[in-house]
């Protein structure tokens, strides 16, 4: 992405910091991140940040439509800067890769619910829970292990019981 992050928070009328910015310049590197691996490169680029500003700068953003929240059940919420498209996100239940995929017909049909019960819908939100290519793969290459038997385990566990 070559937009201007500095002008993108101008237009929406938010002072820009170089915390702001490093924060959006993240997200848009690395779509999907979560905020610790967002405060991880900001802290790379601009120093100490606490984790709270790092949050407050994902929330302002997000809620000026700059960036989109998504969160996927039993993982960290994830942020990335492609907003309103409705794009749906593809889930790897085994290494939690996510990637993103086009809505299934066109433009933001899901957002016609069949019956909609009286709500003012503005969002719909679709996400495909599997296994990623690379798990796939590796599940068909590695013969199916009884963890409890796997000698390598149980070196780990003599070590650590080695005290006093
Ligand atoms: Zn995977
Ligand atoms: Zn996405």
């Amino acid at each position: 992405m070559t937009t201007d992050g500095a002008a993108l928070l101008r237009e929406r009328g938010i002072q820009v910091t170089a915390q702001r910015l490093a924060v959006l310049r993240a997200v848009a590197g690395q779509p999907h991140i979560t905020a610790d691996a967002v405060a991880e490169i900001v802290r790379t680029e601009i120093g100490a940040i606490s984790l709270q500003s790092v949050y407050d700068a994902l929330g302002l953003l997000v809620s000026e439509g700059l960036i989109r929240r998504i969160q996927p059940s039993g993982s960290a919420a994830r942020f990335e800067d492609r907003v309103g498209d409705n794009h749906h996100h593809l889930i790897c239940r085994a290494c939690g890769r996510v990637v993103d995929v086009d809505c299934a017909t066109g433009s933001a049909p899901c957002l016609t619910a069949v019956d909609d019960r009286g709500y003012e819908i503005d969002e719909a939100e679709v996400a495909y829970w599997g296994r990623c290519p690379d798990c796939l793969e590796e599940a068909r290459t590695t013969p199916p292990t009884d963890a409890k038997s796997n000698p390598r385990s149980n070196n780990r566990r003599a070590r650590r019981s080695s005290r006093g």
